[in-house]
């Protein structure tokens, strides 16, 4: 039988763990961490229980990412509640702009962003519909081989025939601004907020064909975990563990060598040592070329320049009581103080939703509040001089907590407890090179990383085509397992419909 090791228990590889493991590979997860989900993980301190990174999930509608990863990997239920709220936007003029997951109801928020929205969100949403329908094809981006073009023709000449998405093809070369020419200033602050959560850079830099698919996260099913994010890792690793494979949690993986040309070994810190003949890792380039032999590293070079090119995040994490909130008061919103974005500019600020109590005890909510933040002053502050790393977290932190004010008033008389989080941090949770999150900012379609790095070593996760969120790195984990099965002449059970 196949063995297959995944580094890692983030959402891309127990996404492919399940998979694999369901389709009769003897699979074993190794995550260094105590509990699952990464940078979607859910965390326990002091009778609360915080989404670490993520909050916002999406694409449980039948057809939808997270129903190809029920069907592939066997899952018969998710613990969610639907929303048809997704996400109030505050601007800084004081506009809120309500995103419904509802189609009919869209209309009416975008009158609040003037004459040219209307158009805006017309080619959003065609754009958008057609690039889905490719996606949930599982097309292989970018082409590693003979093998990835004839798939890719296979899938994309019919999807361009069809409902003329040649003309969709023009927006692979342009960014989403081009689309904005004559949008008022609240359209481009907003349309910019989105993407920057989204694909990791505003509409001057983001490319038009991933721009309006990620713009489109709030129409893709927004559902409320019953435990947080934290409960989609929870539910993969259940559906491993079922179908006969294994997670073991304190394992860091510190070495990956090759055996032979089809055997290779992966050893942890805590001393284990496993041979493997395909090894998945749920890991960062710059992760996965730390933990390679020469054999391996040479095929990392080509990215290793460029972790300057990304985010970090600043977390703020507060348990509230007595906040006496409405049970129907939103649980996400996008608070937009000023340009430039990101250092507390903009935060993006979630509650545990008041019907779950495995969040909070009673009366009370766990808030999760983040914002984009540059990574290298952090570091520079880390390594040369502490009471300045303290002094700037401080200050960020005060500064988060004031915008998240905006949307949640009074919050801070209502806070039981404050703790915040930097990159640093990230990077000691999620062993994250320089605590490096969401992925490579998405300016360009080819720019995008394949995840065959040898015959027998892949990548899944944000680093990865589509890149970052829930959804987007399940997508990615599906078709690192369609094409390792593929590999080793496996019909899956399931296998995307072309
Ligand atoms: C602040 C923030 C907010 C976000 N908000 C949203 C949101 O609202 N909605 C959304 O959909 N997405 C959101 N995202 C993005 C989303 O969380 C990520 O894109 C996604 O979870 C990344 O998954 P991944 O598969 O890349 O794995 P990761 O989350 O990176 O997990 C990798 C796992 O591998 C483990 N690991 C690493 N190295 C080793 C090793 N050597 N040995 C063993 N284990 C190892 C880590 O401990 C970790 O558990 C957010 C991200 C951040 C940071």
């Amino acid at each position: 039988m196949t063995r297959v090791i995944v580094i890692g228990a983030g959402i891309g590889g127990l996404t492919t763990a399940a998979v694999l493991a369901r389709a009769g590979l003897d699979v074993t997860v190794l995550e260094s961490q105590v509990y699952p989900g990464g940078c979607a993980g859910t965390f326990f301190h002091q009778g609360y229980r915080f989404d670490s990174g993520a909050t916002l999930a999406a694409g449980f509608y039948p057809g939808g990412p997270m129903d190809l990863v029920s069907q592939a990997a066997g899952i018969t239920s998710w613990p969610i509640q639907k929303s048809n709220m997704a996400i109030v936007v505050h601007l800084p003029d004081g506009t809120q702009i309500n995103r419904w997951t509802d189609d009919s109801q869209r209309g009416e928020d975008h009158k609040e962003l003037g004459p040219h929205s209307s158009a805006f969100y017309k080619w959003q949403n065609q754009t958008a519909n057609s690039l889905w329908k490719l996606a949930l094809k599982l097309p292989p981006w970018p082409p590693q081989s003979i093998a990835d073009f004839a798939r890719i023709s296979e899938i994309g000449i019919p999807w361009l025939l069809s409902d003329h998405n040649f003309l969709v093809l023009r927006d692979s070369f342009r960014k989403v601004s081009s689309h904005l020419q004559n949008a008022s200033d609240n359209l481009r602050l907003f349309v910019d907020a989105q993407l920057l959560i989204s694909a990791q850079v505003t509409s001057e830099y983001a490319n038009a064909f991933y721009g309006a698919a990620a713009l489109d996260l709030p129409r893709r099913g927004v559902v409320h975990l019953m435990g947080g994010m934290g409960a989609i890792a929870e539910t993969l690793v259940d559906s491993i563990r079922s179908n006969g494979g294994q997670v073991f949690y304190r394992q860091e993986v510190t070495h990956i060598s090759t055996i032979t040309k089809n055997r290779m070994l992966v050893e942890s810190k805590q001393g284990g040592s496993f041979e493997a003949d395909v090894v998945i890792g749920n890991l960062s380039p710059w992760n996965a070329a730390a933990l390679v032999d020469k054999e391996l590293k040479g095929k990392f070079s080509r990215i290793q320049s460029e972790l300057s090119d990304g985010w970090g995040a600043f977390m703020v994490y507060v348990g509230l009581k007595d906040c006496n909130l409405q049970p129907d008061f939103p649980l996400h919103h996008q608070i937009i103080v000023r340009r430039p974005f990101g250092e507390g500019n903009s935060v993006f600020a979630s509650l545990s939703p008041s019907w779950d109590p495995g969040r909070a005890p009673v009366g009370h909510r766990a808030l999760t509040i983040s914002t984009h933040t540059k990574l290298s002053e952090w570091w520079n502050l880390y390594e040369h001089d502490r009471v300045a790393y303290e002094a700037r977290k401080e200050e960020l932190a005060v500064k988060t907590l004031s915008a998240a004010e905006i949307a949640l008033p009074g919050l801070r008389e209502s806070a039981n407890m404050i703790m915040s989080g930097t990159p640093v941090t990230f990077q000691r949770y999620t062993l994250r090179e320089r605590g490096w999150v969401g992925g490579f900012p998405q300016t360009s379609l080819f720019r995008a990383i394949g995840p065959r790095i040898a015959s027998n070593f892949w990548l899944v996760g944000d680093s990865i085509f589509p890149g970052q969120s829930t959804a987007a790195v399940s997508l990615g984990g599906l078709r690192v397992a369609d094409m390792v099965l593929k590999k080793i002449g496996i019909r899956q059970k399931y296998t995307p419909s072309v």
